[in-house]
């Protein structure tokens, strides 16, 4: 009997085609995420679930899953599952690194620019009709980012690849890991600090942490004052890392003078949050990842992830290394 894989919803053609050839595939063909009802509901009898970001994995879920071996997540992301009670259960877990980091880091990249240049603002006056005199020596006035400081906390994959292009604006680069990179140090030409220390002296802060207990709420009220009045802060991480309250009073009261946000504390955002009343954020729905190739080569991954450990094959992108230890894999031949 193939293992039946319970696919949550919409995704590229190309991962469920290869479900296809080894798995009984369950798909919700639907881009709303399912109810949570629908959820627990659905996982009651399937060997895999490969689901997104928005549906929580939790010990509930995994509970219910009675004959759950796997989850893939087309997501590098993985705080939505609870890693450690799956691992318990010998569940596998596994994501999609690496195939979205030069996406991300582009998408940081218009954040910041579109932040810092008031690009939205600009469109959207000429589209109201407001652009009414022609070239004025102080209108829409933004900051310049060739030759300034960029300040990058998190400097994994996507870090990285952000402080990257900023050779190319000839920027400083100060960042801030758990972990010291002296390798990136020496390749990049940039220099290691604490988070007060960039948020200090950085023009642009941007955050590409993981979101875990420790950096719930990195960025906040004490955080943002911390920082120049002109400075931008861009997040395309997860949206609890930066407390979105003090966020808003910073950007109302001018602690800081922009900011360019992919992710909120809740998605999608009440649109009369008032965060969405001020000019100065430039905002995307959640979409650092979305090219068609990088969309694409997520799917693929996740469900080459699935296959893999349904096959007994120690996958490539295992969030969770320690669950060999409590259910080994065990070849299993199929068709
Ligand atoms: P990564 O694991 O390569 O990098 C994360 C870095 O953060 C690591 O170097 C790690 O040491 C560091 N870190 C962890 N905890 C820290 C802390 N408390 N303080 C400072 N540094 C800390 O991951 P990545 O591939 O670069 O992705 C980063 C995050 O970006 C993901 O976890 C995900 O949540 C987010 N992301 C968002 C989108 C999007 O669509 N907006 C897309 C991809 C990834």
């Amino acid at each position: 009997m193939k293992p039946v894989v319970y696919v949550t919803r919409k995704i590229p053609e190309v991962g469920i085609k290869l479900l296809k050839e080894c798995c009984e595939v369950r798909y919700r063909d639907e881009v709303p995420p399912p109810s949570r009802e629908e959820l627990l509901e659905a996982v009651k009898d399937v060997d895999a679930i490969y689901c997104t970001l928005n549906e929580k994995m939790d010990k509930e879920l995994i509970d219910k899953a009675e004959k759950l071996r796997v989850i893939g997540t087309m997501s590098v992301g993985f705080d939505h599952i609870d890693l450690e009670y799956a691992t318990s259960k010998g569940i596998y877990v596994v994501h999609t690194p690496g195939v979205l980091t030069e996406t991300v880091a582009d998408h940081t990249w218009a954040l910041m620019m579109a932040a810092a240049r008031r690009v939205v603002e600009a469109d959207n006056m000429i589209r109201k009709g407001e652009w009414t005199v022609p070239w004025a020596p102080t209108m829409l006035l933004g900051h310049d980012i060739y030759g300034k400081v960029l300040g990058v906390i998190g400097l994994g994959r996507i870090g990285y690849a952000v402080a990257k292009r900023a050779k190319g604006f000839n920027m400083k680069i100060l960042y801030y890991d758990v972990y010291r990179r002296e390798d990136a140090e020496k390749e990049l030409g940039i220099e290691y600090a604490s988070i007060e220390r960039i948020l200090k002296e950085a023009d642009f802060v941007t955050v590409h942490v993981p979101l875990t207990p420790k950096t719930r709420g990195l960025i906040g009220e004490k955080e943002l004052k911390i920082m120049k009045k002109t400075a931008v802060l861009v997040n395309t991480a997860r949206g609890p890392v930066i407390d979105q309250k003090a966020l808003t009073k910073a950007l109302q009261e001018g602690w800081i003078a922009a900011a360019g946000l992919d992710v909120f504390e809740k998605e999608p955002i009440d649109p009369d949050d008032p965060l969405l009343k001020l000019k100065n954020v430039v905002v995307t729905p959640h979409i650092a990842s979305a090219s068609h190739d990088t969309r694409n080569k997520m799917a693929e991954m996740a469900a080459e992830g699935i296959i893999k450990v349904l096959r007994g094959e120690k996958p490539d992108n295992l969030c969770n290394p320690e669950v060999i230890n409590v259910r080994p894999l065990e070849k299993v031949k199929m068709i």
